[in-house]
């Protein structure tokens, strides 16, 4: 890392190529004639505007050292199961947990891809395997420990040779509710054999562009080794995000916030067997230029 970022300059320089990779072009008018000032902005030659690499992304305004931001970026890429905003305080220094809460905020909303591929279809795995799971537990210290458990819809590819592809995820309405059909609409590419258990609202799917294979469950409940008999993709998933979620986040999860660790873990999940962690700093980093800014207040606002 130090040797590759020793200092802001290798940072803006590292982001230049990521942001502008066919060589610069302004905001403004598109022109690619420009001069580097002193402050090492960009002036375009034509209408005069100047631009620097962060204006417009995620590190927008920061008044941290970008070297710090990419040391952040290493630390959430380079750990198999990221970080915490505890542990990132305490790794960076910052002041407060807030700070690193809200980087670590910033940093996921640049793991959503705006233009994310479709799972199955020709590029991905024959079947994709839909149901849905439920992360929380009871809420301590409310009164009479009500439960804030939230249903999870829960869509992951599962290729010829018979392995776990790409995953999707959605905090859902309610449980085994319509949205369960519009996202799987939304995430799976058409013409793709969505594999349900045996509930009749699936029964759509076909008229919808999708063969459709049901395993009908015995019990049609919920429990965990129905569940894990007949949808064994999801159900997988499933233990790996409770799990992900109880080691790495400390259950300090929020439900506001719920839709963007699950970007996080989908973003790690779909990325699982790369072999080279520098991989997934290279990705999360041209997302981040791509990504655009959140202030504090607008991430609190959820
Ligand atoms: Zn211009």
């Amino acid at each position: 890392m130090r040797e590759w970022f020793p200092d802001d300059q290798a940072c803006r320089d590292y982001l230049a190529g990521l942001r502008w990779p066919e060589g610069f072009s302004c905001p403004a008018c598109g022109s690619g004639s420009h001069w580097r000032t002193a402050k090492d902005l960009r002036m375009c030659a034509e209408c005069g505007l100047k631009t620097s690499v962060t204006a417009g992304t995620i590190f927008h305004r920061s008044h941290t050292p970008l070297s710090t931001w990419f040391a952040a970026v290493w630390l959430v890429t380079s750990q198999k199961n990221g970080v915490s905003a505890q542990g990132l305080q305490d790794v960076l220094g910052f002041g407060s947990y807030e700070t690193a809460w809200a980087w670590l905020h910033k940093l996921r909303r640049a793991m959503v891809r705006p233009e994310r591929d479709l799972i199955g279809g020709q590029d991905g795995a024959p079947v994709v395997e839909l149901d849905q799971s439920f992360l929380g537990g009871k809420t301590a210290g409310q009164a009479g420990g009500g439960s804030d458990k939230v249903p999870i819809t829960i869509a992951v590819e599962r290729t010829a040779a018979g392995r776990l592809g790409r995953v999707r995820l959605e905090v859902a309405d309610k449980v085994g509710g319509l949205d369960m059909i519009e996202f799987a609409t939304q995430v799976i590419a058409p013409g793709t054999t969505i594999h349900t258990d045996g509930a009749r609202m699936f029964q759509r799917f076909p008229g919808l562009g999708y063969p459709h294979e049901a395993t009908p469950s015995t019990k049609n409940s919920y429990a965990v080794e129905d569940r894990d008999a007949v949808m064994p993709g999801p159900h997988l998933v499933s233990s790996l995000l409770k799990r992900w979620t109880a080691g790495t986040l400390h259950y300090r999860l929020s439900q506001a916030h719920l839709p963007y660790y699950l970007d996080e873990f989908t973003f790690r999940f779909n990325r699982r067997n790369s072999r080279a962690r520098g991989m997934l700093f290279y990705r999360l980093l041209q997302q981040a230029v791509d990504t655009d800014p959140h202030p504090l207040k607008d991430l609190i606002g959820g």
